[in-house]
């Protein structure tokens, strides 16, 4: 098979998620034939090779080509590729990686779910939360909030808890038990003479208010990602968690953390709820749980979550969910092979090392730079954002796509950086086994880019 013929068969077979469709059907949209992984690298049907800043969609924390991964995931479809997990069945994989993920999970979590993806994850902690308020016999107290930028998924639920536009236009979308409230993004306050604290003391307010508004016996839950990811690559502000957990108490609202991009190390800690110090009574997992070598997710639920799942079950019988694939036992080998893998490389104390190095050359780099407004993360999760007028705090209208032009720009010097989908903010979540010289190397193609986009 020739690239061009390929590429012709994708254009005529293949509708990519979120992508310009008619452009890609044309041949007019950027597309690549991805062939090989290695390290940080991916190789292309053309013999490119590029530096993956991004790890995919921040998923392949501990990098491509992983021969413990894939020897893992071959042994067991030899073994037994398939047996399903419903009525009390498991496999060794499935229970030993449960094992795995509790023996690492904050001390007060119980049990775990598993799924498929991120957003099937986010599927079932919303029916979770649901079901055990109809057991405890309060079936109002159902509404979910979430925050504006914040992602936690696709579908109709989760599209919903999405605070990002695209995700609900032309979709009738959010659903009506879905709430959004004032994102954690001290860059972009209102109050430019507001400290970090007072921020997130306003952000907390704003939050009692709307539970108040919407009436607290009706607010069942918080969903929200420790950092913010998607939504534009943003930690909070200090002391955001306790002031919100402050509020969630005082009306009995459950708090989801949603760990797809955070969980397994990204920040430098096993999780975003341990960075920050949140306790959640639910965590979602999925991407760095296998490193995207296979599809898994999963839920984990505290003891208290737990105990009124159980006394559900003995009143009413089994949960009415699941899905064919939970559980499957090749994602489990390769979630059990890739948290084996985190632990014998020290890849987090490696992520502990280089993220300082990254975010520092970054600076030297482009700290001065007239547009450039902040340079912000924790951990292997770290951003750029651009202004127009770095005094002013002013935004460069969206119509100009600075960050998709710094993306395009930062590719032509070989390296994969992502443009966050809602304002000009590039976005750096390389695998955990990133060197210091790749980390020079990120520094130098940013600079670069920059300079070729904004002078
Ligand atoms: N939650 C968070 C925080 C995510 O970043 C994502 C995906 O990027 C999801 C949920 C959805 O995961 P998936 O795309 O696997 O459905």
């Amino acid at each position: 098979l020739t690239n061009d013929t390929l590429a012709k068969w994708d254009r005529e077979t293949f509708f990519h998620p979120s992508t310009h469709l008619a452009q890609h059907a044309r041949g007019e949209a950027p597309s690549r034939i991805v062939t090989g992984g290695e390290g940080c690298y991916i190789t292309d049907r053309d013999g490119t090779k590029l530096l993956d800043a991004f790890a995919g969609l921040y998923c392949v924390n501990v990098g491509y080509g992983r021969r413990e991964i894939a020897e893992a995931i071959a042994a067991q479809a030899r073994e037994l590729s398939y047996y399903h997990a419903y009525v009390g069945h498991g496999t060794e994989a499935s229970i030993t990686l449960a094992k795995m993920i509790l023996d690492r999970a904050p001390a007060h979590m119980s049990k775990v779910y598993f799924g498929l993806g991120g957003s099937d994850a986010n599927e079932t902690n919303v029916k979770l939360v649901w079901y055990m308020n109809n057991i405890l016999g309060r079936p109002e107290k159902k509404k979910i909030i979430s925050r504006w930028r914040g992602y936690h998924g696709s579908g109709l639920v989760t599209g919903s808890l999405t605070g990002l536009e695209l995700f609900h236009k032309k979709f009738d979308l959010p659903l009506p038990q879905v709430k959004h409230t004032e994102a954690p993004y001290y860059f972009r306050r209102a109050d430019p003479a507001m400290t970090e604290a007072e921020f997130s003391a306003h952000c907390a307010a704003r939050l009692e208010e709307m539970i108040l508004a919407e009436g607290p016996e009706t607010v069942a839950a918080f969903i929200g990602e420790p950092a913010l990811g998607t939504g534009g690559l943003v930690p909070p502000p200090a002391g955001y968690w306790a002031a919100i957990e402050a509020v969630l108490a005082k009306y009995d609202v459950m708090l989801i953390a949603d760990e797809v991009v955070t969980g397994f190390g990204r920040l430098g800690d096993m999780w975003g709820s341990e960075f920050y110090g949140m306790k959640p009574d639910i965590i979602t997992i999925a991407k760095g749980l296998t490193s995207a070598y296979a599809p898994l997710s999963g839920s984990i639920v505290s003891e208290r979550v737990w105990k009124v799942l159980e006394q559900g079950t003995d009143e009413f019988g089994a949960i009415g969910h699941g899905w064919t694939y939970s559980a499957h036992p090749i994602g489990a080998a390769a979630g059990v092979a890739n948290l084996k893998l985190i632990d014998d490389l020290d890849l987090i104390g490696n992520l502990r090392r280089v993220a300082p190095v990254l975010q520092a050359g970054l600076r030297e780099a482009l700290g001065g730079h007239a547009h450039v407004g902040d340079i912000r993360g924790e951990g292997l999760l770290q951003a750029i954002e651009f202004v127009e007028d770095r005094e002013a705090r002013t935004f460069f209208d969206p119509a100009r796509k600075v960050g998709p032009q710094v993306a395009a720009a930062m590719l032509r010097r070989g390296v994969i950086a992502r443009a966050m989908p809602q304002g000009d903010i590039i976005g750096f979540a390389p695998p955990f086994s990133l060197t210091e010289d790749e980390a020079g190397r990120i520094v130098e193609a940013t600079a670069g880019a920059v300079r070729d986009v904004l002078g």
